[in-house]
């Protein structure tokens, strides 16, 4: 019986996961989809990198630096990397001291990538897309459940001012209703993201009396309750950004946000970590198969 386990890499934050683990992330995938269905929802593959330059423009650089995965090349020619290679082997300078920061950097958000797509839109009705990436944020600990690389199935709305928190409030529910039939017990809770220095002071308070974002928080079997999945509203914050429009008005838009990762180390502390041993409903939801408990 094959256990669904997280395989700890030689860095803190970065696992492998063995076939089990992953059979249950396919399961949690289709079960997503399956409901996100009804509402014509556009499906995109995105990959985990991202224009730095987009980044920058969205406020990401000065709200969360710390988190941020930056990727650096080497841009030099032969004649560079023949010098950095023989301080390299002279005195054991650094094989990276004249890497450059890229024009890309690691995705930290799957919705990112969804925005640009209605662009300079005018948009006729609501927008529902959906994508899953793996995102990268470098995060301080590395807890169970806290990893740095992590796959994140989002679906986004763009729509209008009644429309979008309308939106975020049902698929709150709905995620709580398919957590419960997943036998997961979750808390819901508003939140504010973890802004860093200046922005912490500035951003969180706001967020949080406006119940901007909300998490559902479940136990991962440490005792401490943590986000698998989140929902938040940005009001007519993209809408502006990317120039999207419903009518006259600026777009406003909204995610739901699943930690695929979370979400099965949720399952294993809630039914163990053999999934041929869960119950049968929780194997049946994920298209598992067999008969389970
Ligand atoms: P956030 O954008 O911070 O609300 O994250 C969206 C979802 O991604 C959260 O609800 C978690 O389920 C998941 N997530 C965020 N950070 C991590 C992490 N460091 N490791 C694993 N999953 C994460
Ligand atoms: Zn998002």
């Amino acid at each position: 019986m094959l256990a669904a386990s997280l395989i700890p890499t030689e860095v803190p934050g970065v696992g492998v996961l063995n076939s089990a683990f992953e059979a249950v992330v396919d399961g949690l995938r289709s079960s997503i989809l399956g409901f996100a269905e009804p509402e014509d929802t556009q499906a995109f593959h995105v990959p985990p990198v991202i224009s730095r330059a987009l980044l920058e423009r969205l406020g990401y650089v000065d709200a969360f630096p710390n988190l941020l995965g930056t990727l650096h090349t080497f841009v030099g020619d032969n004649r560079r990397w023949r010098a950095v290679q023989a301080a390299r082997l002279a005195d054991g300078a650094p094989w990276h001291s004249e890497q450059t920061i890229s024009d890309v950097v690691a995705l930290p958000a799957t919705c990112y990538h969804l925005y640009p797509l209605v662009a300079h839109q005018t948009l006729a009705q609501p927008v529902t897309m959906t994508a899953e990436a793996s995102c990268y944020r470098h995060e301080g600990s590395s807890e169970l459940g806290r990893l740095r690389s992590f796959r994140m199935r989002e679906v986004v709305r763009i729509g209008g001012p009644d429309d979008v928190p309308a939106w975020r409030d049902e698929w709150l529910t709905r995620a709580r209703t398919w957590f419960d039939g997943l036998g997961l017990k979750t808390s819901v809770e508003v939140a504010t993201d973890p802004f860093f220095g200046d922005a912490a002071r500035m951003m969180a308070p706001p967020q949080r009396q406006e119940e901007l974002k909300w998490e559902l928080r479940a136990d991962l079997g440490t005792g401490q309750a943590q986000a698998i999945a989140s929902a938040n509203y940005h009001k007519d914050h993209f809408g502006g950004l990317f120039d999207i429009r419903t009518g006259g008005d600026v777009a406003h838009t909204a995610c739901a946000a699943f930690g695929l990762e979370r979400i099965v180390l949720a399952l294993i502390a809630a039914h163990g970590e053999s999934p041929e041993r869960w119950p049968a409903s929780v194997r049946g939801a994920l298209g598992l198969g067999g008969t389970g408990r």
